[in-house]
């Protein structure tokens, strides 16, 4: 089969999926005001095979039939695959307007990181079966969400001391050719508007936990799958002045899977409670490395906004807003810079002959990115002024009596007209202060782990042992 269209992509999500949001069964995601914001980012990753511009990039040729199929799909078995995948989804952000399209990156993350496991455990089994299933998505053009994140109920219990058997995702039944899986996966991404959903652990087991250490794929609409979507924005909001491009961005779901057949081809893990973190630490280690590398194109657009409000407001020349700059840049650029070095120096994982980005660096961009976010956004805010959150919307523009107050007041500094700077501050509103603006600030420290997350990897992988010895040198210690 052919690249897919984007319109392909949309017809094949009007298949019968369970899909609710605000109460309301979705009867065509595709039409859904929310859902759509994620269909239409999503369709990026579709629109790329087929613009002349990004095919060199984001096309590739099947290595065995010689088919063309999306770049996403690349094992990573050289060094350079894994540069090559960044520069592949910084440009996939650029050409969907800032946003991550999201529908291909991390099922193939997972993938990655459970081809990884699969060598590192020794079994061709698995190895085979997930190659066979990147193949199957790869040759029918395929959109994958990547479900990791379990409901958990106590934080500080394992999945068989909860309270309940169901707070983590777990095999229920099995037979010579399937097995059957229940539980619920929180906060997935893009879930409502992908072919396939491929789940995986998301920590540590132990033996009593056998039955929770579980991989699969399936599609989204079969039987026994429901989700229910949480709504961010949606896609035309009148208030708002319209913009240059449209506003982008993607709804999460929790995914519940309730008594849901999957067949053994298509599982990856089955009770190999000992391989559970192998799993979630691979795809973890790719996985951290795609968020920042997609967070360097918003980076940059929201650090040019700060600037432009500036401007609107005439003080750009002031000491403590050009002191604000420096602090948008120097934050945008070490997170740049950091994800840059994490491509640039490709770790063999683990002697299998599969190339991951250097952990320490990936985990170290990511964790600068997040722990500063919310001091970036304060800046913009504070450059911006009050008006981001109490300017009248664009229905008050386009109210003949109120608009020449709107022009007489509310004017902005040099070549800012009160249009201009209203427009640019309904953007603000968005990006800064609204409902959207406060899901991203939670996004930020959340999604691809949390601060600790990022932290305990850090401490795996810095050369500790080197920083020591080192001290002993100086010190003259001969202690082990
Ligand atoms: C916008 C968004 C999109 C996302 N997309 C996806 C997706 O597509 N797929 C997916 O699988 N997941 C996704 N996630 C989930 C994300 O990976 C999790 O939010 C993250 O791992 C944190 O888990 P949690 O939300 O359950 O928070 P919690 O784990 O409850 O974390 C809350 C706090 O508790 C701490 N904590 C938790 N457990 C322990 C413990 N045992 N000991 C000590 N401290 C602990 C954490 O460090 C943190 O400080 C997304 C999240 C967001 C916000």
């Amino acid at each position: 089969m052919a690249l897919k269209t984007a319109e392909e992509y949309k017809k094949g999500l009007r298949d019968g999926r369970r899909v609710f949001i605000m109460g309301e069964q979705v009867p065509d995601v595709t039409e859904d005001p929310y859902i759509k914001v994620g269909v239409e980012t999503g369709a990026h990753d579709y629109l790329m095979g087929h613009d002349p511009k990004m095919r060199d990039m984001a096309v590739m040729k099947d290595p065995e039939t010689g088919e063309e199929i999306s770049s996403y799909f690349e094992i990573p078995d050289y060094p350079e695959a894994v540069k090559k995948r960044h520069e592949l989804i910084k440009a996939a952000c650029y050409y969907a307007d800032g946003a991550i399209p999201f529908v291909k990156d991390v099922g193939t993350d997972i993938m990655n990181g459970l081809k990884v496991s699969a060598r590192l455990m020794g079994n061709l089994e698995y190895e085979g079966r997930i190659d066979d299933y990147r193949k199957y998505c790869a040759r029918n053009d395929l959109s994958i969400a990547g479900a990791v994140t379990d409901v958990k109920g106590d934080r500080s219990k394992s999945p068989s001391q909860q309270s309940s058997p169901d707070y983590f995702l777990r095999v229920v039944d099995e037979t010579d050719s399937e097995i059957v899986v229940s539980g619920a996966k929180a906060h997935i991404t893009a879930s409502a508007y992908v072919d396939e959903i491929l789940v995986i652990p998301t920590q540590n087991m132990s033996e009593a936990d056998k039955d929770y250490a579980v991989a699969f794929a399936t599609p989204i609409n079969t039987p026994g799958i429901t989700q229910i979507c949480r709504p961010s924005f949606r896609y035309e909001d009148k208030n708002h002045f319209p913009t240059g491009k449209p506003r982008r961005g993607h709804v999460e779901a929790l995914v519940i899977f309730d008594n849901v057949r999957v067949p053994k081809e298509r599982v990856f893990l089955l009770r190999e409670w000992k391989f559970a973190q192998h799993v979630a630490y691979a795809f973890a280690a790719y996985h951290r490395y795609t968020a920042v590398t997609y967070k360097m194109p918003i980076l940059e657009y929201m650090t040019g906004l700060g600037i432009l409000a500036s401007e609107a407001n005439g003080i750009q020349n002031k000491s403590h807003v050009r002191d604000k700059i420096i602090n948008m840049v120097k934050y945008t650029e070490t997170t740049k810079s950091l994800a840059l070095a994490a491509g640039a120096s490709p770790e063999d994982f683990g002697g299998t002959g599969l190339y991951i980005p250097n952990r320490l660096t990936a985990n170290l961009a990511k964790l600068h990115f997040a722990s500063n976010f919310h001091e970036f956004i304060r800046d913009i805010q504070d450059i911006a002024g009050g008006i981001v959150v109490t300017q009248p919307t664009y229905k008050d523009w386009e109210n003949p009596e109120l608009k020449p107050y709107l022009e007489k007041y509310l004017g902005g500094a040099g070549n800012y007209t009160a249009e201009e700077r209203l427009k640019l501050m309904s953007t603000l509103h968005h990006i800064v202060a609204s409902d959207f603006a406060g899901w991203h600030e939670v996004c930020t420290i959340h999604a691809e782990g949390s601060f600790a997350a990022q932290k305990m990897m850090i401490l795996m992988e810095a050369p500790l042992e080197m920083y020591k010895k080192s001290a002993k040198d100086i010190v003259g210690l001969n202690v082990d």
